[in-house]
């Protein structure tokens, strides 16, 4: 069978380019490496979104579940731990070949969003001895943190919300390597005012303890301070890890994520893009963006299917 769009990545932007895909009533297959939802499942399964409209707030893991319903409601096939390896052109056709099928479409779209997660690391001492063994990448289970001394690391709006989060639980503190936050004005604003502590500006420069984590020293000014905590999350941003794009022969940026322009095409014809794979003059990094680069993506994938350009 061939379908007529299949789109790689079910994470928000993937899932939406399939609600929009079936709109159109293209035969549609989703496929994800990993599980539904992206990084609303496989990283903050726990985090309460405040900027996704018509929620109010909303958990990742619910909004997940929420455009996982709509979409399956819709017809659309998602195959799980599925990875896409080649995308070959086959006549007027592509031959998608994944590491346990093959399949045939008549057009591509690429939601991978940041592909495997890969944390970036701050490389300090003690940095690598203590991964979890009180060392995350990641916000863990809020169970996991009850009564805990947490410091998160970041200043970005993933560190500030999951400061904000492990403090609804555990004594928090954020520390940040500048004086000024790089988050969301409302995010820094909600910060102050949830009672998380704020040391700034200073830097990790080493994890310590025997078993499991005892404390980090920082480095203040030219002073070093140690702080005794039990649990370190560093979120000092993720950056892509997305091998296959080269072997796929798109175009890309100079950050190494997909080159669109504004219909969300890419390089090669047939193949569309969107979500945190893509980049553009203007580029934003938020939810509801990816989605809304989905709907055009499917689309302009239609458009492309029938046979003229959008
Ligand atoms: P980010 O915005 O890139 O922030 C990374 C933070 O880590 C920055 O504050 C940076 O410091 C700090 N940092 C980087 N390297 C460091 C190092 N070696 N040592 C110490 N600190 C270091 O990453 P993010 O927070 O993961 O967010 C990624 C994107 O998703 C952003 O566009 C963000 O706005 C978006 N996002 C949106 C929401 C939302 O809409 N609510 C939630 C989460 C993420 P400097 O500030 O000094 O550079």
């Amino acid at each position: 069978m061939s379908y007529d769009v299949i789109i790689i990545g079910a994470g928000p932007a993937g899932l939406t380019a399939g609600i929009y895909a079936r709109t159109k009533l293209m035969s549609t297959l989703i496929i994800d490496a990993g599980s539904i939802g992206g990084q609303l499942t496989s990283i903050y399964p726990e985090k309460d979104i405040h900027n996704f409209p018509c929620f109010g707030s909303i958990q990742a893991k619910d909004l997940s579940d929420k455009l996982h319903t709509q979409v399956e409601s819709m017809n659309c096939e998602i195959h799980e731990k599925e990875v896409v390896e080649e995308i070959r052109d086959n006549n007027d056709e592509f031959f998608i070949k994944t590491n346990r099928k093959e399949y045939l479409a008549k057009s591509v779209i690429i939601a991978a969003g940041i592909g495997i997660f890969k944390p970036r690391e701050i490389g300090c001492k003690g940095e690598p001895d203590f991964k979890d063994r009180g060392l995350s990448y990641i916000m863990p289970p809020k169970e996991e943190l009850v009564g805990k001394k947490v410091v998160v690391f970041g200043g970005g709006n993933s560190a500030i919300e999951i400061a904000m989060m492990a403090n609804s639980v555990a004594d928090t503190v954020i520390v940040h390597r500048r004086s000024e936050f790089r988050a969301d004005e409302s995010n820094v604003i909600d910060l102050i005012n949830s009672g998380v502590k704020t040391i700034m500006p200073a830097e990790l420069q080493s994890v310590n303890g025997t078993d499991h984590v005892e404390s980090v020293t920082l480095k203040m000014n030219e002073k070093t301070v140690e702080l005794p905590v039990n649990v370190i999350i560093i979120s000092i941003g993720t950056p892509s890890n997305l091998k296959n794009l080269k072997k796929w022969n798109l175009e890309s940026t100079e950050n190494g994520l997909i080159k669109v322009e504004r219909d969300m095409s890419t390089s090669r014809r047939g193949i569309f893009a969107c979500g945190d794979v893509v980049d553009y003059p203007g580029k934003r990094r938020r939810i509801v963006a990816g989605c809304g680069e989905a709907c055009t993506a499917a689309l302009s994938a239609h458009e492309f299917v029938k046979g003229h350009k959008p």
